[in-house]
């Protein structure tokens, strides 16, 4: 008998975690809180739920970082990646996904797998012997945050991302907004015409700027006092950094034309993707917000074509919890004061459903090799996962540790390409195949 693997939350993470080593042989136990403990974000008890966007963002592998490590991850017969592609939604170059029917079918696959069971608790306790994955993602609870922080001694940071509000399909004003995703992107015209667009006037645009600045918002907590994380600005913070930033943010108006109003070019475009596959609810897309509900939908309501808008769900701000692994963690994410605990997913100090996915489906291969007494090199250093593993456990400046989406930034150069925009496409290229080459190699080494 090998010993049983014990992964502490069934997310994103935690759920590619054990579905990996179990194919491999081992016998997990998934300790999940929900719905027993709730949080703030999450709706079900399912397993893997999307706790905001519904987005995987792009799906292209030759020419961007985390379409590639959909690739990667699909490669390694990745349960995430193969029930998003099963639940998946037109929404142009992304692969937008049906949230609760994808939840609904990670969980019957991991509850119907041989060598996984899954028990609804907390844990509150770091574990002193055993093999185990800690995955509880962005909002671990309060009691198993007090334990790591005990254990570590590091102070486990805190920032806000926002919440972008969901609106129902039949009250947007389709006399005014039109259905079209930019520069026409993809395959199907469905898949053409994904996002939902709501166009401004110079006017209208500086009128809502206006309101965003002197509208009600959320105060930080106390002792709340981490910055936020680029790549999740709510627009009110945005606005304040310059009139103009959300023009050349998600508001640009680039690759799209007014269908009702062809000869004129908006001053700025509001976008909306499809939220399910009914197409009754729309998300506003990078409209990540802390405006208090009441102002929130009198701003929301000045963008043509939501005057009448009703809200399924607002905007709102919560916490991120996540360790400084650069100093903690080993490159094969074990703690290095307790080797026998793991760390995966977004308390690893990456950010996004696909970046926790990847760090559980390589955390749960190792913790698998490992039980199995055939340990396994960490991911190569030219894939995408690599690149994601290696940033985080050494490569990262631990002073200024931030979450980190998976980027090209984070790759080697390939020698004998141009620098600088004109130079990226083939550069890009160059990545992903070599990472694809090197992925693969890595794979088969375990075959
Ligand atoms: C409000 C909010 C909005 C977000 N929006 C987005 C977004 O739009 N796009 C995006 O890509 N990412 C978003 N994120 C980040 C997103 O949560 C992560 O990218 C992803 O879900 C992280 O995966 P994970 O497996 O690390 O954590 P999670 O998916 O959160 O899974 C952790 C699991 O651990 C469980 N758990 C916690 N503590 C314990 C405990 N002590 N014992 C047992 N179980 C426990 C939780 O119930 C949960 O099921 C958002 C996060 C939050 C909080």
């Amino acid at each position: 008998m090998t010993e049983t693997l014990h992964i502490i939350g069934g997310g994103m993470a935690g759920s590619e975690a054990a579905w990996q080593a179990a194919n491999m042989g081992v016998n997990v136990v998934i300790h999940e809180m929900r719905p027993k403990v709730e949080t703030f974000a999450h709706r079900t008890g399912h397993l893997a739920e999307m706790v905001c966007s519904n987005s995987f963002r792009s799906d292209d592998d030759e020419q961007n970082a985390v379409g590639l490590l959909h690739w990667e991850m699909r490669a390694a017969n990745g349960l995430i990646m193969a029930m998003a592609d099963k639940h998946r939604l037109p929404a142009g170059g992304a692969l937008a996904v049906d949230r609760d029917p994808f939840a609904e079918s990670v969980t019957e696959a991991l509850t119907a797998h041989p060598n996984i069971s899954v028990e609804y608790d907390e844990i509150t306790e770091l574990p002193e012997d055993g093999q185990w994955i800690i995955a509880t993602g962005p909002l671990t609870s309060a009691g198993l945050g007090a334990a790591i922080q005990a254990e570590t001694g590091a102070d486990a940071l805190a920032f806000f991302d926002a919440i972008a509000p969901i609106v129902y399909a039949e009250s947007i004003n389709m006399d005014v907004a039109w259905l079209q995703s930019r520069y026409d992107k993809g395959d199907t015209e469905e898949e053409r015409k994904a996002y939902l667009n709501c166009p401004m006037t110079y006017e209208q645009y500086e009128a809502f700027i206006d309101a965003l600045e002197t509208a009600d918002k959320t105060e930080f907590h106390e002792g709340e006092t981490a910055g936020y994380f680029d790549g999740c600005l709510p627009i009110e913070v945005m606005a304040e950094r310059g009139r103009d930033t959300l023009r050349f943010g998600p508001m640009k108006p680039v690759g799209l034309t007014n269908a009702h109003d062809p000869d004129n070019k908006p001053y700025a475009v509001v976008q909306l993707r499809r939220d399910n596959a009914l197409g009754t609810l729309y998300n506003i897309v990078g409209f990540q917000t802390k405006m208090k509900y009441g102002a929130q939908t009198e701003v929301l309501r000045m963008i043509p074509g939501l005057e009448d808008a009703s809200f399924a769900r607002l905007g709102g701000i919560h916490r991120n919890t996540f360790i400084n692994s650069p100093t903690l963690l080993d490159n094969q994410m074990r703690l290095k004061s307790k080797p026998h605990i793991r760390f995966a997913g977004q308390i690893t100090g990456v950010e996004g459903y696909v970046e926790s996915a990847a760090m559980g489906l390589l955390a749960g291969r190792l913790a698998a090799a490992e039980i199995l007494g055939t340990p396994m090199e960490t991911a190569p250093a030219n894939s995408a996962m690599g690149a994601l593993v290696h940033h985080i456990t050494g490569g990262a400046e631990a002073k200024t540790f931030q979450p980190m989406n998976v980027n090209f930034g984070l790759f080697h150069p390939v020698e004998g390409f141009k620098g600088g925009r004109r130079g990226r496409k083939d550069r890009y290229k160059a990545y992903t195949d070599r990472a694809k080459i090197d992925w693969q190699d890595w794979l088969n080494a375990q075959s």
